[in-house]
């Protein structure tokens, strides 16, 4: 564990608070009136379809993007902080897209993070006999575990992961998400945004589904598992 990073906090200890959150670009909200809780040990799913407004959350919360309106606080810190301070206190933020450099090694990538590139390849053991390789050359799911296992090796508090399944074979997505739900397990907090309901819903305690920058439909995983054709005929598949 590196020096600023902080472990895991106990289960259940509030680790996301948004209340009436507003946020958006050039003055125009995106998403509106949003109320969000993650505990550490918690996987949250945020659903929605294009342009609902999930990015635009995580953006926030990441202190990449400032409220509009209502209160967060992440990790304790209440006035916005940038993601680097974040990061330092305890934030994993994969964004959407592959978060690793192309043209460095797997090696060079790990090295990069703020935990020991031992701890990565613990996260995901099948990465050791490809990392001397060109990140470039490996396959898109042997990338996003480069970037997901940096992340771990930090031992975040808390991780806000965007479309991580993007384009990856089912068994690959499964392979990331069990890894992210046995984080949790050991008390990381983890926000999910996906457009994979079932998937996603399979290791969610909770969940949300936005629609147009509002909350729609929220509940415990086994809620929405039971309603997984619903949310995904009615609010995923269709615009937002
Ligand atoms: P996707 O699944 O396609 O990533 P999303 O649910 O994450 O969609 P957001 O990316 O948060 O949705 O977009 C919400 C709204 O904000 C959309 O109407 C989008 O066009 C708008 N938006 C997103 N990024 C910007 C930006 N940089 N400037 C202006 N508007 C933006």
């Amino acid at each position: 564990m590196s020096a600023t990073s902080a472990p895991a906090g106990p289960i259940g200890e509030p680790v996301v608070r948004a209340i009436g959150l507003t946020s958006g670009y050039a003055g125009t909200p995106a998403v509106q009136d949003i109320d969000l809780t993650v505990d550490a040990g918690e996987v949250v799913a945020l659903l929605g379809a294009n342009g609902a407004g999930k990015s635009t959350t995580l953006l926030t919360l990441a202190g990449e993007l400032a409220p509009m309106g209502g209160s967060v606080e992440v990790l304790g810190l209440r006035a916005r902080r940038r993601l680097d301070y974040r990061a330092r206190h305890g934030l994993g933020y994969l964004t959407e897209g592959r978060c690793v450099f192309m043209e460095l090694t797997g090696w060079e990538n790990l090295r990069l993070g703020r935990g020991a590139p031992e701890r990565a390849i613990e996260f995901f053991p099948e990465l050791e006999p490809h990392l001397a390789k060109r990140t470039g050359l490996l396959s898109g799911g042997q990338q996003q575990m480069l970037a997901l296992g940096r992340i771990l090796a930090a031992d975040p508090r808390l991780i806000l992961a965007d479309e991580l399944s993007l384009g990856l074979a089912p068994i690959v997505v499964h392979r990331l998400l069990s890894v992210l739900r046995s984080a949790a397990d050991n008390g990381t907090a983890v926000v999910l945004v996906e457009q994979h309901v079932h998937q996603a819903l399979g290791i969610a305690d909770r969940g949300y589904v936005l629609h147009r920058g509002r909350v729609v439909m929220s509940g415990s995983g086994t809620d929405l598992r039971a309603r997984a054709d619903d949310i995904a005929t009615h609010y995923i598949s269709g615009e937002a």
